[in-house]
């Protein structure tokens, strides 16, 4: 998944640490099996087989389907501002590559035909209990960048939660999720990484957090947090900042969010929201958060020279800004 994946776990003493050690690793090893289905990396990923799969009705493994299913979802929430279809625009970028670059418009506007989600069709067979997806156009391709590394996360918690865990956070890049225990209920923090710090280099110096943080919130109980950004996978050319969320109805870099952070339920459902806030801007993103039942979020955005943020309303009496 291109990034560093924790578990810490919680144990009132005295523990069974060697049972909590076993269930971190099978933990462990069932995040890097998903990987290995989802990774855009890999030349024998389950994503690496679809997307070279000519015919129609190729079988999907249930993980898969359940990624695919969270992404569709988005899709239509948002009218395919998250869409998982956009992987030939994002390979003429080179985002995961050595050759990052700004392609031609010629070369974006020809691909354009093949991004759409509704010609991504998932075929459930109830009868044998079989999965299948079809492609309706050719040449098109999935990217699950934008989702996978959440639905990798609760999977990796529902390991240690089988194994009699009652309090840990895995965290994967921008992606998190806690279980919450008497041990540290109301007792956690998410401190949002400020996007544009002024000096990064003092973040733990006694006055640094102010630069280095936008702000902070405390999670009430068990929680899902992921944040979708454009200072970690960008590249400058010509003094234009292009990153590696695309807004799938123009081919280039969605420029209407700096970041977006959203708490859900699930670690799958707050990753695609956090990509799909981000592409639809702070207006439509905050509205669209608003309106989905245990979904908060909080957005940082430019306007002029200027950072604002938006958040939902519950979000928006529980968040400190310590540094716009
Ligand atoms: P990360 O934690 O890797 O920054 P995000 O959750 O912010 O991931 O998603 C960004 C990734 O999603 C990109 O690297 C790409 O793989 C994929 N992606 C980019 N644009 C879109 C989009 N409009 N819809 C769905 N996925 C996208
Ligand atoms: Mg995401």
């Amino acid at each position: 998944m291109d990034t560093l994946v924790s578990i810490n776990v919680y144990a009132a003493k005295p523990a069974n640490e060697p049972a909590i050690r076993r269930a971190m690793t099978a933990a462990f090893a069932e995040m890097s099996r998903l990987d290995s289905l989802f990774s855009a990396y890999r030349a024998d990923s389950e994503v690496a087989k679809l997307n070279q799969a000519t015919a129609a009705g190729v079988a999907i493994t249930s993980d898969m389907d359940s990624v695919l299913q969270m992404a569709q979802w988005a899709a239509q929430i948002s009218n395919g501002a998250f869409d998982v279809t956009v992987a030939p625009i994002l390979q003429l970028w080179g985002f995961g590559t050595d050759s990052l670059g700004v392609p031609a418009p010629e070369k974006i506007a020809a691909r354009m035909a093949r991004v759409n989600y509704e010609n991504l069709v998932i075929v459930h067979d109830l009868v044998n209990q079989k999965n299948s997806v079809t492609f309706r156009q050719p040449e098109m391709a999935i990217d699950l960048g934008g989702v996978a590394k959440g639905y990798v996360v609760d999977r990796g918690l529902a390991m240690l939660r089988q194994a009699g865990i009652s309090d840990a956070m895995i965290t994967a890049g921008g992606d998190l999720r806690t279980i919450t225990s008497p041990l540290t209920v109301g007792r956690r923090y998410i401190w949002i990484q400020h996007p544009r710090p002024l000096n990064p280099a003092r973040a733990f110096e006694p006055d640094g957090a102010a630069n280095s943080f936008f702000g902070r919130f405390k999670l009430e109980g068990d929680a899902a947090v992921s944040t979708s950004g454009d200072y970690e996978r960008f590249f400058i050319n010509d003094n234009k900042r292009y990153h590696h969320i695309i807004d799938p109805h123009t081919g280039y870099p969605a420029d209407r969010t700096i970041s977006a952070t959203v708490i859900a339920g699930t670690s799958v459902q707050a990753d695609a929201l956090a990509t799909t806030l981000f592409v639809l801007g702070p207006q439509r993103g905050i509205a669209l958060a608003d309106s989905l039942p245990a979904v908060e979020a909080v957005m940082i955005y430019r306007n002029g020279d200027e950072l604002k943020w938006e958040a939902t309303k519950t979000l928006r009496e529980k968040l400190e800004v310590f540094n716009q």
